[in-house]
Formats: C-alpha cells, structure tokens, sequence
C-alpha cells in the first residue's frame, strides 16, 4: 500500500474511534513512527500529511531531523522521542526533540531539565509508566509515580504534558485494554491531586482504536504507515 493511502486509513480509524467512543477527533494526535524508515519514506508521509515524526533512537533521529531540514526547509513537523533516552544523550536530544515521551527516572530528568536550561529551551516531557512486570519494559513503577512527578513540576525548564505507556505485546487488542484503562485511571488521580497533565500517549499500529476508546490522546503508529520494518524494534 501507499504510504499516502495507509496514512489516510490510520487518520480515518482515529477518526472513527474517537466518534465511537464520544470524543472529538481533533483530540487524538497521530504520532507516525518513523524509526528504521529511509528519509525518502519519511517525507512521502510529510507530504502526505504527517506532522508529528517519533523516533526511538537520537542518533538516527539527529541524522533525519537535519536532512529533512535541508529537502523540507520550511516544513513544521514535530519530533518526538518515544524511545528509552539515555542520560548522557540527554544533552543531543535536547534540541532535536519538540516532546520527549520516556522519561522514568529523577536522574534523567535533571538532567534533561539542566540541558534544557542551558540553551533556554522549555522541554515538553511525559513520564513513561510502568504497568507490567516485564523485565525488558522501560518506564517508572506506578509507586514511585507521584514523586517523580513532583519533582518534574519543580523543575524550571522541564513541562511535563502527561503520560505514556508501552502494555506487553499481544496479538489480540482486547487484551491491552486494561492496561489502558489503567493508565487513564492513573492519569485522573494525578489530576485530582492538583497537577495539570492532558496528554495520554498510548497505542500502536494493533491497538490504537482501542487505546482511543480508552482515553488516548497521542497514538505512536509505524506498521500501518510504513509497512512491516526489516528488524525488530
Ligand atoms: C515502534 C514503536 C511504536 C510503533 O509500533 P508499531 O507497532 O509499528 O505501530 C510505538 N511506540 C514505541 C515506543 C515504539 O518503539
């Protein structure tokens, strides 16, 4: 399938599963996930309509980010990086990315927050939760949620929009609904104690509607844009 044709269908099932579900469409944003993807892919999708670009690697993310800039000067695309984020390229990804969706720990915050504020940049962040006990899951535990929390929103140059979560893989949609529903759950607790979050990033290629259905407001979508990629992440 086209890119331009897939990514048509994506916006249309976002779409549909919003109304389904009661919601405005315009509140879920289509996060394309461009990881492994060729630049000339990329900007097939950009002219096709994508706006917001993630990444899950700096390094590779850097490379993109500069030569998309140089074929698509004036292009208002935002990048996102919603892979694990080491602290030492915390200073790299600083500039490159417009929301960084994986923070899960004070140590990398600080550090994001002091890398921020050297160049005088308001670093949108989320923090990535935890909800299985998978080893190979990053994110913070549910109990250290609430401190990490508050520490963020006491750091000057750091804004913290929401939250994220990667569930285990399931072949079947249904099954990550509870942990969805979790997050959402999660989500108005921390509202209720008085701190203004309203992004919800989760869903991927197989579960997006359902992850819509359950309160998402940013879905990360490679598969069904870009087609199956060559290795595995
Ligand atoms: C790869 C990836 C996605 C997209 O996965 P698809 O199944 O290709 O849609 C979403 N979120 C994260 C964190 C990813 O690493």
């Amino acid at each position: 399938m086209e890119i331009a044709e897939a990514l048509n269908r994506v916006q249309e099932n976002i779409n549909d599963s919003a109304v389904r579900a009661g919601r405005n469409p315009d509140e879920i944003k289509l996060v394309a996930v461009s990881k492994t993807i060729e630049l000339q892919r990329i900007i097939e999708a950009v002219q096709a309509g994508a706006v917001i670009l993630g990444e899950n690697r700096v390094q590779e993310a850097q490379k993109k980010i500069s030569n998309l800039k140089f074929q698509i000067p004036n292009s208002r695309v935002e990048w996102h990086l919603i892979g694990n984020l080491q602290r030492n390229k915390a200073k790299t990804a600083v500039p490159l990315f417009d929301l960084i969706h994986s923070v899960d720990s004070a140590s990398l915050a600080e550090e994001l927050n002091r890398q921020a504020r050297k160049t005088g940049k308001k670093q949108r962040v989320l923090v990535q939760v935890k909800l299985s006990d998978e080893e190979s899951k990053h994110g913070v535990p549910e109990a250290g949620l609430m401190d990490l929390i508050e520490r963020i929103t006491n750091m000057d140059s750091l804004i913290l929009e929401g939250l994220m979560t990667m569930p285990p893989f399931f072949d079947e949609p249904e099954k990550t609904r509870p942990y969805f529903r979790k997050l959402k759950q999660i989500a108005d607790m921390v509202l209720e104690k008085g701190f203004l979050i309203n992004e919800l990033s989760m869903g991927m290629s197989n579960d997006f509607e359902v992850a819509i259905e359950e309160g998402a407001t940013m879905v990360r979508v490679g598969t069904a844009i870009f087609g199956a990629r060559s290795c595995d992440r």
